[in-house]
């Protein structure tokens, strides 16, 4: 079995930059992380054996603590407030591509514009964006357009969304709304931009695919579905355990991505199995 890594692939810059910040924190026992800073389990994990506090979701409870971390995925500057106003020191690894969304969505509002959010409803980055902007709509699929009363539309995307399910969105919205003036910011990230375009690029390669993250990741579940809508067998894993020699029985090409939120250190372990797989070192089940 040959084995094929997309030219893009794992952690982002902004993630990596979120976990360094928390690394220098000195006292880890003081920071409650509010929210899920990513949605892997081997960061939670990592998080939680240096002694971080997490408080489940932001937008609910003050942590008790007196340091709060803000997540990459981000909050709004009302739940900002709210914290300092608790007399919380605030460590913010807001994602800077999160960051340029929320200000997309406040600058459409101040045209005067009804803001659409693309994503998904409960996610913490598009509760955050939602938080600070009046009457948002969030669309997270064909299923949520319809036809609003506004005169002046501004549409924005959660960082992880495919540009393709955006594009079939915001044309949806257009059909329904003729009588709007609709106006698009595409928000997507460059890094989950770059890793679906690698990972299209490698598909016409393998004849199977191994996608590592969260499978609570927004980003690794697209890269999952993107692979499987091209009819490449696909699994998911979030770490080597996960993986099964017997799956990989028939496959000759193997491809290999991760998610935004994964360790390298993660991604490294499922390759060297991969990897010990092809020469023969992992037993199949009998
Ligand atoms: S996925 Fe994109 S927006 Fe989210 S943390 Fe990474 S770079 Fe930032």
């Amino acid at each position: 079995m040959q084995i094929l890594r997309a030219q893009e692939l794992g952690m982002c810059f902004g993630v990596r930059d979120a976990l360094a910040v928390l690394d220098r924190e000195p006292a880890p026992a003081d920071v409650t992380i509010h929210g899920e800073l990513v949605h892997n389990p081997e960061v939670l994990a990592l998080l939680d054996r240096r002694g971080f506090h997490r408080s489940g979701e932001a937008g609910r409870a003050v942590p008790a603590t007196p340091v709060v971390a803000v997540t990459a995925h981000g909050i709004s500057d009302r739940e900002r407030a709210a914290l300092l106003a608790a007399g919380k020191r605030l460590v913010d690894t807001t994602c800077p591509l999160v960051r340029k969304a929320h200000d997309a969505a406040q600058a459409l509002a101040g045209e005067g514009r009804r803001v659409v959010v693309l994503g998904k409803r409960d996610h913490v980055e598009v509760r955050g964006l939602t938080d600070d902007l009046v009457a948002p709509i969030v669309v997270g699929g064909l299923g949520d357009v319809t036809t609003w009363p506004d005169a002046r539309l501004g549409v924005v995307c959660q960082t992880t969304t495919q540009d393709e399910v955006a594009q079939e969105l915001l044309a949806a919205i257009r059909r329904r709304n003729p009588h709007a003036d609709v106006r698009f910011v595409d928000t997507v990230c460059a890094p989950t931009k770059a890793r679906i375009q690698a990972l299209l690029e490698l598909l016409p390669h393998v004849d199977a695919m191994v996608v590592v993250g969260g499978h609570d990741s927004n980003n690794t579940r697209q890269l999952v579905l993107r692979a499987e809508h091209h009819g490449v067998r696909t699994c998911h894993v979030a770490h080597a355990r996960e993986l099964h020699a017997d799956w990989f029985a028939e496959v000759r090409r193997c491809g290999l991505t991760a998610g935004t939120s994964t360790l390298p250190k993660t991604v490294e372990e499922v390759h060297g199995w991969l990897v010990r797989l092809a020469a023969g070192r992992v037993k199949h089940s009998a």
